[in-house]
């Protein structure tokens, strides 16, 4: 059987970071849409873990740990998805923690900032979306900021408000790339870059992202996501050939009224790749 024909979808997020679904609605989701192979990759957070592990379990879906850790590299946020490792480890959970730690400051300095433009209340706002407070994110302002009337959607929020050089936006120094790998492969997972199309770096930045990421172990690319065009497909199946990474694939699905791309949904992984799942068979549960 050709691997790279699966239903995997091993990217999404719920309420315990910046989705608006349960885990247990998510794996419902997952399920109508015939997905077999499941992750639940909150941001830098698995205290959904072991609520997802059981939500599979009771749909009959396959399951992978999963997370997506910040991380900033060359002076921009980039992301990293670690699947199948165990969601108790130690090490892991403390680098997530330290990771988190500087979310509230953020959030009220960008509540600062909205204010100086007469946006008030911000932070309480946010708060109220936030279903982790140690999590409040960009994404919980952008939907206080349409509920308010402020903005029609949440990328119009961003666009205006929530991007660099934008009264919301405050630069944050998340985990460094070498941490966060070492964090994954010693909790026995594996270590993916999400959406590679997404960054804004040059040539040789990208090229130094892909290379430090196999230096530190990492060992797989999302190809195949809701952040990347058909066009994006076909590069980065390119890159992956390129470092000899294994391809993933993911809807990055947040929320039913927020996301383009439903869970399940996108197009297989092109063929002549390796899919992270062979390399990940005896972690799945
Ligand atoms: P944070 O970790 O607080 O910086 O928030 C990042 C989150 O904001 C991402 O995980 C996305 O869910 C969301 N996000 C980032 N950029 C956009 C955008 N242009 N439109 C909609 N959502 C976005
Ligand atoms: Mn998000
Ligand atoms: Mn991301
Ligand atoms: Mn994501």
């Amino acid at each position: 059987m050709n691997q790279a024909i699966l239903n995997a979808d091993l990217h999404c997020h719920s309420v315990i970071s910046d989705g608006t679904l349960t885990p247990e609605a998510l794996a419902a989701r997952a399920k109508a849409n015939g997905v077999t192979l499941w992750s639940l990759t909150d941001h830098d957070e698995v205290g959904g873990q072991a609520r997802a592990i059981a939500a599979a379990k009771a749909e009959g879906l396959s399951y992978l740990t999963g997370t997506e850790i910040s991380v900033t590299f060359a002076g921009q946020t980039v992301h990293i998805v670690g699947l199948g490792f165990d969601h108790e480890n130690a090490a892991l959970q403390q680098g997530l923690h330290n990771t988190r730690n500087g979310r509230g400051a953020r959030a009220q300095e960008m509540s600062d900032g909205l204010a100086k433009v007469g946006i008030r209340g911000a932070y309480e706002g946010a708060l109220k979306y936030a279903g982790n407070p140690e999590l409040i994110s960009r994404t919980h302002f952008a939907r206080f900021l349409v509920e308010s009337g402020v903005c029609q959607d949440t990328h119009e929020v961003f666009r205006n408000y929530l991007t660099e050089g934008n009264p919301g936006f405050v630069p944050h120094r998340w985990a460094n790339l070498k941490d966060c790998l070492q964090w994954i492969t010693q909790a026995g997972g594996m270590a993916v870059i999400a959406h590679p199309a997404r960054y804004n770096f040059t040539a040789n930045e990208e090229y130094a992202l892909f290379t430090e990421f196999k230096a530190h172990g990492g060992q797989g690319v999302e190809v195949v996501t809701g952040s990347h065009t058909p066009a994006e497909y076909v590069q980065y199946a390119d890159m992956a050939k390129e470092f000899n990474l294994l391809a993933s694939r993911g809807s990055d699905f947040h929320s039913p009224d927020e996301s383009r791309i439903d869970l399940g949904t996108l197009p297989y992984l092109p063929g002549q790749l390796t899919p992270v799942w062979e390399l990940l068979a005896d972690r799945i549960q």
